[in-house]
């Protein structure tokens, strides 16, 4: 199949099921069995552009595929383009924002995730890979899918307050120990920096890695510190939808994008399954991946952050 192929069958897919989501304002309906299948296509699409680092032609497609996959939804899709100093010259970066409003009005919750893959596979077991760029399938295209799923779910099912879904781009661009991570959430966070208070976000949650086959999400340490309340809420939830890869103890302590919204006070979360051999690896590929772990964290977030 080709790629222009599988995109049309993405959004072909997708509009048939505008059909069976409906609903409308209200409680929250649970999740239409077809989430699974929906945000397999939005994962597989992704990894179907290659990698996806700054400056590539993955990195334009998957950007493309976002705004499309909005579109499709008749949904806003904000481009807020930012550039990066490198020895090289500007590196042109976006960050894109699909608003979504709540059936009340208040400060929004952000969801992020970043879109961009890193630009070499520094953690390969085989030196000869460590130069090469990774695909990407749960670091980057995982995190993405969720967020396109919700993006669909929260136009279905309004949430409580309004909701941002922002899509980082620069989360991986650095070389290890150099401080070039995480440069779409720091922009975004600079650009909150010139609003008033009252319009920052309510909260922040960050998916990244979540959609390992052998899915394990743990309490992150930083978002124990910042956000405990919402981990509760998350915990809890899963627990009551009967999902064990959420395991509601503190476990690993992970720089990511939820500590640029820390750096301003706000509680910041990251979702993330940090038990994963292929990080940075060029085996982090759609084989290690599974529909169902992407449903239950799209479950969890669905449930959560339609009631806050
Ligand atoms: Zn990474």
């Amino acid at each position: 199949m080709t790629r222009l192929s599988r995109w049309l069958l993405g959004v072909v897919c997708a509009g048939g099921l505008l059909l069976a989501a409906g609903g409308g304002p209200g409680p929250l309906a649970g999740p239409s069995p077809d989430y699974p299948r929906i945000l397999w296509e939005h994962l597989a699409t992704q990894v179907s552009f290659g990698p996806r680092p700054p400056g590539s032609a993955g990195h334009l497609n998957a950007r493309q595929y976002i705004k499309s996959v909005a579109g499709g939804l008749g949904l806003e899709v904000r481009e807020m383009r930012f550039a990066h100093s490198t020895s090289g010259g500007a590196l042109w970066l976006s960050n894109l924002e699909i608003p979504l409003p709540g059936r009340e009005a208040g400060r929004p919750v952000l969801l992020g995730a970043h879109y961009d893959t890193r630009p070499f596979s520094d953690e390969d077991p085989e030196p000869a890979n460590r130069t090469k760029p990774l695909l990407g399938a749960n670091d980057g295209a995982s995190g993405t899918a969720v967020l396109l799923g919700l993006a669909r779910y929260f136009r279905d099912h309004p949430p409580r307050r309004p909701v941002r879904l922002v899509f980082f781009d620069g989360e991986d661009y650095g070389r290890k120990f150099s401080d070039e991570y995480f440069l779409g959430s720091r922009e975004y966070a600079r650009s909150l920096r010139r609003l008033d208070r009252d319009r920052w976000p309510f909260c922040v949650l960050i998916i990244d890695m979540v959609g390992d086959r052998d899915l394990q999400i743990y309490k992150e340490v930083y978002s124990h510190e910042s956000a405990p309340w919402l981990l509760d809420l998350i915990f809890k939830t899963a627990r009551r939808l009967g999902y064990t890869p959420f395991i509601p103890k503190p476990r690993h302590t992970i720089r990511d994008d939820h500590l640029a919204f820390q750096a301003l006070g706000l509680p910041a979360a990251v979702l993330i399954d940090f038990d994963y051999p292929y990080w940075h690896t060029q085996e982090d590929t759609l084989d290690k991946c599974s529909p169902e772990s992407l449903f239950q964290v799209f479950s969890v977030v669905a449930e959560v952050v339609g009631n806050l």
